[in-house]
């Protein structure tokens, strides 16, 4: 296993962990102040800032991209809808190229309008028919541009609203059919927030494998947790075992960055620089 403790090699924020203190471009120069070379951008804070400007400050800091988040989301209640999120995921692969990101990281989405509390169905199989044909078309036009997608299973509790695939085995049973070469066109992001208790984690990890296994994502799993989205837990605060993820990760081959994300009101409310300091820390003592 990487040994991590000499410093932040090996360490990339994922930059919705500081989103309420910075806007994208500071937290590109505080990250290079301390020597973290990876980050993975949100859409949103890459559209504050603008396309063009961020990756000119990326250039010029010397800061790379681990990932970038998200696509997904193609459920709809109705064809043009369904239409609507194939040409926004085309654009995010569009960015994620833009920015030289290693994947585009897909957040699937489930039942349509379920995230404003209108869902407009009940049907989760529908749901997953949709998502299986949007991710095949996205697929397609990713592979021209040479983006790989990862599909990041969101934990049950998310089901209804944000995401569909919520086990490691079912991201990869999709990843066979849509992509049996195992081309590295089509993978995974192993969120260990939404994966940690899964007990088949370990062998759907060493099924993945390299070509599968495209991002890592940590964090911690609070006790008790107070709240489903933005209560995560600053790594060793929590019990998920992340040494030992880490070593079942490497065992099977991903040799790329820990990113660490963290939706917290907590850690939100805390000095940015306070933040990314923990993060390095704890990523040279935990993680
Ligand atoms: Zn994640």
């Amino acid at each position: 296993m990487r040994d991590f403790s000499a410093g932040p090699q090996g360490l990339s924020i994922n930059t919705a962990t500081v989103r309420k203190q910075w806007k994208l471009d500071r937290i590109i120069d505080e990250c290079a102040r301390r020597d973290i070379r990876a980050i993975s951008p949100w859409r949103d804070q890459v559209a504050a800032v603008g396309l063009d400007a961020v990756a000119r400050r990326l250039r010029d800091a010397g800061v790379a991209l681990s990932g970038y988040c998200r696509g997904g989301f193609y459920p709809a209640k109705d064809a043009s809808g369904l239409a609507a999120a194939l040409a926004d995921n085309r654009q995010a692969v569009d960015e994620a190229r833009a920015l030289n990101a290693p994947c585009l990281v897909l957040v699937v989405g489930s039942l349509p309008g379920a995230l404003d509390g209108h869902a407009a169905h009940k049907d989760i199989g529908r749901a997953r028919g949709e998502v299986r044909d949007g991710i095949a078309a996205t697929l397609e036009y990713a592979r021209q541009a040479g983006m790989p997608l990862a599909i990041e299973p969101l934990h049950p509790m998310q089901a209804a609203e944000r995401a569909c695939i919520n086990t490691l085995e079912q991201a990869l049973d999709l990843c066979d059919e849509l992509d049996p070469a195992r081309s590295g066109a089509l993978g995974v992001a192993v969120d260990l927030y939404h994966v940690w208790w899964d007990p088949k984690l370990a062998a759907q990890i060493a099924r993945a494998g390299r070509e599968r296994l495209l991002a890592y994502h940590v964090c911690d799993w609070l006790t008790p947790t107070r709240d489903l989205l933005n209560d995560r837990g600053m790594m060793g605060d929590g019990v998920i075992e992340l040494r030992k993820v880490r070593g079942w990760m490497e065992a099977a081959g991903y040799a790329g960055h820990a990113e660490v994300e963290i939706f917290s009101d907590h850690w939100w409310a805390q000095p940015g620089e306070q933040v990314l300091d923990t993060c390095l820390a704890r990523h040279r003592s935990v993680v």
